[in-house]
Parts: C-alpha cells; sequence; structure tokens
C-alpha cells in the first residue's frame, strides 16, 4: 500500500520536474547558440524631460530575436545568462551596441540638444578586474563623448566589496560617465550609503509608479523617492508610466524625467533615427 502510494506520488512529480529541467537546459543550450549566431537586438526606449516635454534620451534594452519564439524578453533570459557566466559578455555587447548608437545620435545633423543612452549594467560586471579596461575600449572604438552616456545600476551593487565598487563608480564619474540608480527603493540600500557614492540620479521602479491611482488618491512611496533625490542634489526618473494621471502626479511632484508606454515603448534604431530625424528642434 505504502509503495504503492509511493509509486502513484512519483509518477504525480516526477514528470513535472522533468520536464522543468529539460526546459531550462534547452533554454541554456539556446542562449548560447544565441551569442554565436548574434541573435540579440538592442531597442531604446525614450526618456521624456516632464519640464519641456521633449526627448531627452533613450534607454538601451536588450532584445532576443529567437528563430521560432519571436521576439524575448530579458526577464526571460537574463537570469539564466547570470547564471551559466554568459551575461557579461551580452552586457559587453549590449554597451559597445548602445554607444554605436550614441555615437550616430552625436553625429546627428539634426540634433542640437545632447541626447543620453542609459544601458543597464548586471552587478557581475563589476567583478571582472578589466572592467573599466573594456569600458575604456569600447570608449575609444566607439568614438562617443562619454558624457552623455548612463550607466544603470542597482542598489544591491553598494552592499559587499563596497570600497572597490565606490573606486569603480568614482573612475567612471571621472571619465564624465553618469550614474543612474535603477529600480530604486526595489533593493536593499541604505540612504547612509547613497551619498558616498557618485549616484547623479535615482530611477523609480515601475511598481511603484504603477501604485498611483486616479481611484486611489495614494502616491505610496513616489513622492517620498523624488524628495530624496532632490536633497541629495540628484534628479529622478520615473518609470513605466502608463496613464495620463501618473502624469500629472509626476509633474506636481517635480519628478525630472519619465518614460513608459504612455510615451513609447522601446523601439528599434532605424525608428530611433526617424523619431530623431522629424524633430529637428532637438
Ligand atoms: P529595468 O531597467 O527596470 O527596465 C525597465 C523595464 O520596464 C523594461 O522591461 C521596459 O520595457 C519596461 N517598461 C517600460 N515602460 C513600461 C510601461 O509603461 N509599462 C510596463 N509594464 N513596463 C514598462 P524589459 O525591457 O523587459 O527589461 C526588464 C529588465 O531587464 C530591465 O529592467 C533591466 O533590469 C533588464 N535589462 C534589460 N536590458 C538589459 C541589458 O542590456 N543588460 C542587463 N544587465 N540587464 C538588462
Ligand atoms: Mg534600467
Ligand atoms: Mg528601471
Ligand atoms: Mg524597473
Amino acid at each position: 500500500r505504502a509503495k504503492a502510494l509511493g509509486k502513484g506520488r512519483y509518477h504525480v512529480f516526477y514528470p513535472a520536474m522533468h520536464q522543468e529541467v529539460i526546459k531550462v537546459l534547452e533554454l541554456e543550450n539556446d542562449l548560447r547558440r544565441a551569442v554565436e549566431r548574434q541573435e540579440f537586438v538592442v531597442h531604446y526606449q525614450p526618456i521624456i524631460c516632464l519640464n519641456t516635454g521633449k526627448i531627452a534620451g533613450f534607454e538601451a534594452l536588450i532584445r532576443w530575436q529567437h528563430p521560432t519564439k519571436g521576439l524575448v524578453y530579458p526577464t526571460a533570459f537574463i537570469p539564466v545568462a547570470e547564471e551559466i557566466g554568459l551575461i557579461n559578455f551580452i552586457n559587453l555587447w549590449v554597451l559597445e551596441s548602445a554607444c554605436q548608437t550614441l555615437r550616430i545620435l552625436q553625429n546627428h545633423p539634426h540634433i542640437k540638444n545632447n541626447l543620453n543612452i542609459s544601458v543597464n549594467l548586471s552587478p557581475r560586471l563589476f567583478s571582472l578586474t578589466n572592467f573599466l579596461a573594456h569600458v575604456d575600449q569600447i570608449i575609444d572604438k566607439t568614438k562617443i563623448n562619454p558624457a552623455n552616456l548612463v550607466l544603470e545600476i542597482t542598489e544591491n551593487l553598494l552592499m559587499d566589496k563596497s570600497d572597490e565598487i565606490k573606486t569603480t563608480l568614482d573612475e567612471l564619474k571621472d571619465r564624465q560617465i553618469k550614474l543612474v540608480m535603477d529600480d530604486f527603493g526595489t533593493g536593499y540600500s541604505s540612504l547612509s550609503y547613497l551619498h558616498n557614492f557618485p549616484v547623479n540620479a535615482l530611477k523609480i521602479d515601475k511598481s511603484f509608479v504603477q501604485l498611483m491611482q486616479k481611484n486611489q488618491q495614494n502616491l505610496g512611496l513616489v513622492p517620498a523617492i523624488i524628495g530624496i533625490a532632490h536633497s541629495m542634489a540628484m534628479t529622478v526618473i520615473a518609470e513605466g508610466i502608463e496613464t495620463q494621471y501618473q502624469l500629472e502626479q509626476l509633474k506636481n511632484l517635480k519628478c525630472d524625467f519619465a518614460q513608459g508606454h504612455l510615451f513609447s515603448t522601446a523601439i528599434d534604431l532605424e525608428s530611433v533615427l526617424n523619431l530623431v530625424a522629424a524633430a529637428p528642434q532637438w
């Protein structure tokens, strides 16, 4: 009887777990092949200056053009890339692609204002001993002015080995590169930490923005985060703006920049250039 029960369980559990394992292994193999076949692309989401209503820059967001699954979003593969040690390679590739785009924008005859490009950095990049050398090499190769390059880091990066991290961030700052604390409020950083690091801006995570709804009259943590940023002489960017109401509230609260589907999703390079060419006043 007991044996039968055990056997029954075995049949219930095992196939499901087996499927999961196979799925993960397939994804790992797929990812390795994707790197070889260069199946990644970078899309760019406009970031709007709330004061002027103009585009201030773009966030570079990686996508995987999978041969059968179509466009795959980073939340589905970045964690696996971290696990199998591909993340640094992929991330440096995104950085170089984004810098190539920045160079195109910096040379664009119709753009008078400087447009920035932001790139997400995995914390793991900072454990590459030659990380700064890679950055320098990319700057040299793409011939960008690094003053318009923005690197997005996350709070957890500041948690351990913070002396080494601070040294690296200071080095980036020396190159005129700007630093943004992404998804602010979702990690573990303490406020007393933050002002030790050369961070130029805080980005409010979309989960906080999306809690701001007309019928709830509750702005949650958003006013506090904007207050923290401004009190530390940082600018503040809100991500994930989907409604007019959220935009109005953010303007009232003197949020500096915003991005979200209300303005635009992330678009391919060709669309970026069309957008920029269509508005010669920038
Ligand atoms: P993130 O840096 O917080 O990026 C913002 C995410 O919010 C992006 O998702 C963007 O497409 C999405 N988003 C923007 N506006 C809206 C909106 O109005 N509504 C909703 N619901 N979502 C919006 P995505 O592209 O899927 O990226 C997810 C995360 O993957 C990013 O979060 C970032 O942490 C990571 N990531 C993306 N590209 C890279 C990369 O090149 N390197 C590394 N290391 N991480 C990356
Ligand atoms: Mg980001
Ligand atoms: Mg973000
Ligand atoms: Mg976020």
